[in-house]
């Protein structure tokens, strides 16, 4: 994928190699579902390495929060959908669109191959990748078209050893398939769609037409062979399609594991690269918290001033960083440096303007116990605020913080109030504000604080949001909370669409 800093001349053992890795390149892409056997040969650029590297990590972070809120494979297919659609398409071949599908799917193939280096270094981070791609690949499995995973099945033919039974055959055993295998199939239809209601006839048709049967030797399934869910016959087991996924998943998920030990030990050359490293570890420390691209702000401008943003209606949809500070505000009439920044930045982006945030700062700083002077406040910290809107100094136009950064910066010491809490709280101040946001079910509260337990916390405050928001939250509506400001701008949209009915 990237040029060694010596290049070795290529003899014609390499030229032929070369040939033989391009046609099974070209075979790869085109099928939309890959086993990733084969490494990609082109050069790309450090931008697309790091875009195209940051996009898949979307989609498994995503994907990561709903099987952390224990969601059903349908449901994560719901929720995942959209955000694949915007971050890694995968568009079925048709008239017209070769450049765009081969665009696609060497995207998802250097992605796929950039995220094995960025998570083979610990068996903590391989576990969470293999977890999050598998799902990835039964999702793209099950939006392929049945004639689309006959392809991708024939092309890996050589690894999987699959023989698809011919139609005679079915026909001949279409009474012992039937018999064996219509519960099971019935099951995992309705497993993808719970309201599907099928009549034994309409099941008949269903398998007669759409399952496509392979044959296997007993000792390649032993689990289906002991849970007798297939129709057994003479050393052999006949899979319908509902159940072959299972078998890929295995595959996929073998090969997998053993190729990122594999990137593992082949890291030390990369280390050489000091271009790639910086980026391979930025990329792992933020699994999950890669920031929204989202622009925020507009859409609340007109009721957001400084003092309507000290007001329950404003502050009941800030996330808890933005409570807790300014919560530390309010009692202590300063914040200190980070706290400032942080505050000042989240409420940029809620929509206070530059004129309105240095009145709300005035106020808070210059009444109270400890309050300072409207003329220290203007000598020590006016030029601070519009310095923030871009108006002073290097006029860069500050964007808010989202919950990788905050989460990369040190840890609020005493008196401070920056950071994220379900990170930094102690557990019972943490439970006491979860209580104070409604969230008193043992039940609910132990789920954020076994999140909390494996560091992960944005997820934990995704979950907040939906205990908090789950009258407006209608099942499928989903996301992860991955900055403070998505936060707010999700809970705002709630309650307008609530209030719009
Ligand atoms: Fe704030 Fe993000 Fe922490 Fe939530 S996860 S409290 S939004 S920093």
């Amino acid at each position: 994928m990237f040029r060694q800093t010596k290049r070795r001349i290529a003899g014609r053992k390499n030229f032929e190699k070369a040939s033989y890795l391009s046609s099974k390149l070209n075979a790869l892409y085109s099928t939309r579902l890959s086993f990733y056997d084969i490494p990609p040969l082109d050069e790309i650029t450090l931008e697309e390495f790091e875009l195209w590297a940051i996009d898949r990590l979307r989609v498994l972070i995503e994907i990561e929060s709903c099987a952390a809120r224990n969601k059903s494979l349908k449901e994560i297919e719901q929720v995942i959908k959209p955000v694949l659609n915007k971050y890694l398409p995968l568009s079925p071949l048709i008239k017209d669109n070769e450049h765009i599908v081969s665009q696609e799917r060497r995207k998802d193939h250097y992605s796929h191959f950039i995220l094995r280096l960025v998570f083979c270094r610990s068996e903590d981070l391989r576990r969470k990748f293999i977890k999050n791609e598998v799902i990835l690949f039964k999702i793209r499995y099950n939006s392929l078209q049945t004639s689309e995973r006959t392809n991708f099945i024939m092309l890996n033919n050589d690894k999987l050893n699959w023989n698809y039974i011919s139609e005679e055959e079915k026909l001949e055993l279409f009474d012992q398939l039937y018999s064996a295998t219509s519960n099971t199939i019935r099951n995992q239809m309705m497993l993808e769609n719970d309201k599907l209601s099928l009549t034994s006839e309409q099941l008949k048709t269903h398998i007669k037409t759409a399952e496509n049967f392979i044959k296997l030797p007993f000792e390649k399934i032993p689990n289906l062979v002991s849970s007798r869910s297939i129709y057994l016959s003479r050393g052999y087991g006949y899979i319908p399609s509902s159940l072959q996924l299972n078998l890929l998943v295995i595959e996929y998920q073998d090969n997998l594991t053993k190729n990122l030990v594999r990137t593992f030990q082949s890291i030390p050359r990369l280390e050489e690269d000091d271009r790639l490293l910086p980026l391979l570890n930025n990329l792992s420390h933020n699994f999950s918290s890669i920031g929204s691209d989202i622009e925020f702000g507009a859409e609340n401008a007109g009721d957001i001033n400084h003092q309507s943003i000290m007001t329950k209606n404003i502050t009941k949809h800030y996330p808890l960083c933005a409570k807790q500070l300014q919560n530390g505000l309010a009692a202590n009439h300063h914040l200190r440096h980070t706290g400032r920044l942080q505050l000042s930045l989240f409420l940029k982006g809620i929509g206070l303007n530059v004129d309105e945030a240095i009145k709300f700062w005035t106020y808070q700083f210059t009444t109270g116990p400890g309050a300072i002077s409207v003329e220290k406040f203007n000598k020590e910290y006016r030029y601070n605020v519009r310095h923030l809107y871009g108006l002073e100094g290097s006029r860069v136009n500050y964007k808010p913080w989202d919950c990788g950064y905050i989460l990369s910066r040190p840890k609020p010491t005493k008196n401070e109030y920056h950071g994220c809490p379900y990170r930094d709280l102690h557990m019972d101040a943490l439970v006491s504000n979860l209580n104070d946001m409604g969230i008193t079910d043992q039940k609910d509260v132990n789920a954020v604080l076994d999140d909390v337990n494996q560091n992960n916390y944005t997820f934990a405050c995704t979950r907040v949001f939906e205990l908090t928001h789950k009258h407006q939250l209608k099942g499928n509506e989903n996301l992860h909370i991955s900055h403070p400001n998505l936060y707010f701008e999700r809970s705002k949209q709630l309650e307008k669409a609530q209030e719009s009915k």
